[in-house]
């Protein structure tokens, strides 16, 4: 192939963008296919050269190798001419190109043939919910799952084949994953419809999973949840997907954790609250009240004096941390509670108890808007 300047040949300037190089291009191939040339050798030899020159000039880092050290820089450097041609850039131009260069790159510049075959897949991965408590996400629990997943094929061991059956070449590409036919003046080469580019196809199929190389199994198997989970945490049980084509490694198995909402605490992170009731006289008093955590109780001293909504830590109640290197807390807000439904004996020592405060009851309690305005008397003061 001659070697003609690539600007010259798509009769670009040298510092051409990239929208000028395709709009050069595309009129070079308009002009020189060989579906309006047929039977146009010369046509041709302009349809090739456009076409290397683009892929060059095109793609940034060969064009900078061009720029530099022309033809033989290209040649060099790991580009090895067009063995390595990545005929994705010539997806802008299927409308006049059409399926032309997808099957005849390999050999329309004498590159190497590769194996087009569809590769075999890994296998699929699953994912399933596991619902827990919040004390088993506290404590880490083993559960029972049930699925359902494709295994290999225990009689052909995901080959497909019969046992002792040996594959036999495809008979449509004779073995070689690829059928040539003629477009106009090119051989076209084209993975083969039969066997998929394997090369081989299947005359007698596993009776046991009907050629398809792998069986639906039931399974349960038992999982380790650890300590510290959260609602949506996932778990990946690698390998226990489901099982991957002839020799390919299987899928993962993913256990999301659904952890039920407790009715007594929140979690935030790995910290704990919840919120207890104590009594007028408990709370004025001080006091020491159970309470309940995930793993059985604590005493929580309420000190005399504590008002409504205070909150009380309790370190290291919480959830572990799933690291397992620290613990969250149990946070204890106290609502204090005013009693309803006082007997008449109640009544009289609570009254008494006010008096003895100075606490006006029966009277206009004047005491909260005395406070108000000394408040707005004092702000509205000049200073
Ligand atoms: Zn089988
Ligand atoms: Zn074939």
């Amino acid at each position: 192939m001659s070697r003609k300047d690539y600007y010259e040949i798509l009769s670009l300037p040298r510092n051409a963008q990239a929208e000028e190089i395709k709009k050069a291009y595309r009129q070079m191939a308009l002009k020189h296919h060989p579906d309006r040339n047929p039977g146009n050798k010369e046509a041709e030899e302009r349809f090739k050269e456009a076409a290397e020159a683009y892929s060059v000039l095109i793609d940034p880092e060969k064009r900078n190798v061009y720029d530099r050290f022309g033809h033989e820089g290209l040649r060099g450097g790991g580009f090895q001419g067009f063995s390595g041609f990545d005929s994705s850039v010539f997806e802008d131009f299927e409308d006049i190109l059409g399926n032309f260069f997808g099957f005849s790159f390999g050999n329309f510049f004498g590159a190497g043939e590769r194996p087009r075959g569809r590769s075999r897949q890994r296998g699929r991965d699953l994912a399933l919910e596991v619902e827990i408590g919040l004390s088993e996400a506290a404590a880490g629990v083993e559960k029972e799952i049930k699925l359902n997943r494709a295994e290999a094929c225990p009689a052909c061991r995901g080959s497909k084949r019969k046992p002792g059956i040996s594959p036999s070449a495809c008979p449509t590409c004779g073995g070689k994953g690829q059928v040539r036919y003629q477009q106009g003046f090119f051989t076209v080469a084209k993975t083969c419809p039969r066997c998929q580019g394997q090369g081989e196809v299947i005359t007698e199929p596993c009776e046991t999973c009907g050629g398809k190389g792998h069986v639906r199994e039931k399974r349960s198997l038992r999982v380790r949840i650890p300590a510290g989970v959260e609602d949506g945490s996932r778990l990946r049980l690698a390998g226990e997907g489901e099982a991957g084509e002839e020799g390919m490694p299987a899928g993962d198995l993913y256990v999301v954790t659904r952890v039920r909402p407790h009715p007594f605490f929140e979690r935030d992170g790995n910290d704990l609250s919840c919120r207890i009731d104590v009594s007028f006289a408990q709370a004025a008093l001080g006091g020491r009240v159970e309470i309940p955590t995930l793993v059985g109780s604590e005493v929580l001293k309420v000190p005399p004096g504590t008002q409504s909504g205070e909150t009380f830590k309790l370190k290291g109640q919480g959830v572990p941390d799933i690291s397992g290197r620290r613990k969250g807390d149990l946070y204890v807000t106290v609502l204090v509670q005013t009693p309803k439904d006082l007997s008449k004996e109640q009544k009289t020592l609570l009254a008494k108890l006010a008096e003895l405060r100075g606490e006006a009851v029966e009277t206009v309690d004047r005491s909260v808007l005395e406070r108000f305005k000394s408040l707005f008397e004092s702000s509205e003061r000049p200073h």
